[in-house]
């Protein structure tokens, strides 16, 4: 018989190679953990037999608990069954599909929309079928690990620009071989600052390179009927002609999308491999979706409701001396520095009733660990308010 630390099986050997990366996360406290969370309304979720008021979703709308929207899903899960059953292209494209796609054309202001299963998969689809060996994806040092990694799959040159930084942008660009793609968060999802946008729209002109713009944090919440940061700074197709969107976060649903010209769609419905070959979202998800979409356009309380919020934490925690990031968008960074205390001020906050997320490396660089808040419409005033009060008397 031989021990643990002999192994004399495959499946043995695979953990003994594996063991010394958790060891290492463990011993750096790093190690990140699921917590399981019933959810009892848009803010208030159960945890470990107490209920907190969450600040950790995004959920920006509020629209995840929406009547509206859970009643959409309901009406088309019954018409259309559980799941799609097939990829788009085969059997797996219903018409909840369809006119979510049209209806997302028009509220973005672009000939046609492609939907995808996730963001992530978005933008590994967008990068790899948009560059190739030869070209140049150029992106801020702080974009999502899925563009990061679309730009490993594409075979492109990943070419990278100090954060939001327009001129070294230019710098970049001025060298980059091949088709130039730029591609950014339009809203950055750890430190809630925008990209200059106008800016790096007028480079990309200058030097005919194309520009992507994710506006997963920037749709519903940002821009006139909620259409994102990019049309917010007067930025259209011309301009941004390819626009990325989640689902997921201020609609309250799940998937993703993509828009722009009825050529860019068509192209990317043949050689995008993270749309063609995977199956397609539930239709009672897009169903969900659909109502979030209206909701949006058409209701400006919602976004009115979290202007208001956002106001009134930046107001408080400025009061008390609490380090907030530049950030006007629902997302709040808090900078701590170091893991160690951040994780212990996220812990001290959960046992008071608040669920506000450590951000640690590799998430973020080495030493700039932060509590990351994030707003909801859904939030009262005194939810604020309470949280507000909570990281004073933590942060002395
Ligand atoms: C959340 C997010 C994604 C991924 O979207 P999912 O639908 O969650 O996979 C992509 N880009 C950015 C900037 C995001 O914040």
């Amino acid at each position: 018989m031989s021990g643990p630390t002999e192994p004399d099986n495959p499946a043995q050997r695979l953990d003994a190679r594996l063991a010394p990366g958790l060891a290492q996360r463990e011993a750096e406290g790093l190690r990140r953990q699921t917590r399981t969370f019933q959810r009892r309304s848009a803010t208030r979720v159960q945890w470990q037999g107490r209920e907190c008021i969450n600040f950790c979703a995004n959920d920006y709308l509020g629209l995840a608990a929406d009547p509206r929207v859970v009643a959409a899903g309901e009406q088309a899960l019954q018409a259309h069954g559980a799941g799609s059953g097939a990829a788009h292209l085969i059997t797996g494209h219903s018409p909840e599909h369809a006119a979510l796609e049209a209806e997302l054309a028009e509220w973005t202001g672009r000939e046609a929309a492609l939907l995808f299963s996730t963001g992530y998969m978005a933008n590994l689809g967008l990068a790899q079928a948009l560059a190739g060996k030869g070209d140049s994806l150029v992106q801020d040092k702080l974009n999502h690990a899925s563009l990061i990694d679309g730009g490993q799959l594409s075979r492109a040159r990943l070419i990278r620009y100090h954060h939001a930084d327009a001129e070294h942008l230019d710098q970049r660009l001025a060298t980059a071989p091949g088709h130039r793609l730029v591609m950014t968060d339009s809203v950055f999802s750890m430190d809630g600052d925008i990209a200059p946008l106008k800016q790096i729209a007028n480079h990309c002109q200058a030097h005919q390179a194309t520009l992507m713009v994710d506006e997963a944090h920037g749709l519903g919440v940002l821009g006139p009927e909620g259409r994102g940061a990019a049309a917010e700074a007067g930025l259209g197709p011309a301009q941004v002609p390819v626009f990325m969107g989640t689902l997921g976060k201020a609609l309250g649903g799940f998937g993703a999308f993509v828009a722009g010209s009825r050529t860019l769609i068509d192209y990317l419905q043949q050689y995008a491999r993270a749309y063609v070959y995977t199956t397609a979202t539930p239709p009672s998800v897009a169903a969900m979706v659909r109502a979030g979409v209206a909701i949006c356009r058409e209701d400006t309380g919602p976004r009115d409701q979290l202007a208001a919020r956002i106001a009134q934490f930046r107001e408080g925690a400025e009061a008390h001396g609490i380090p907030l990031m530049p950030s006007r968008t629902p997302i709040q960074p808090i900078r701590v520095g170091e893991a160690a205390p951040t994780v212990a001020l996220s812990r001290a906050l959960a046992e008071a009733g608040f669920l506000v997320q450590a951000i640690r490396p590799p998430t973020v660089p080495a030493g700039t660990a932060r509590l990351r808040v994030t707003l909801s419409a859904a939030h009262s005033e005194a939810d604020v308010e309470a949280l507000v009060a909570a990281l004073a008397t933590l942060w002395k």
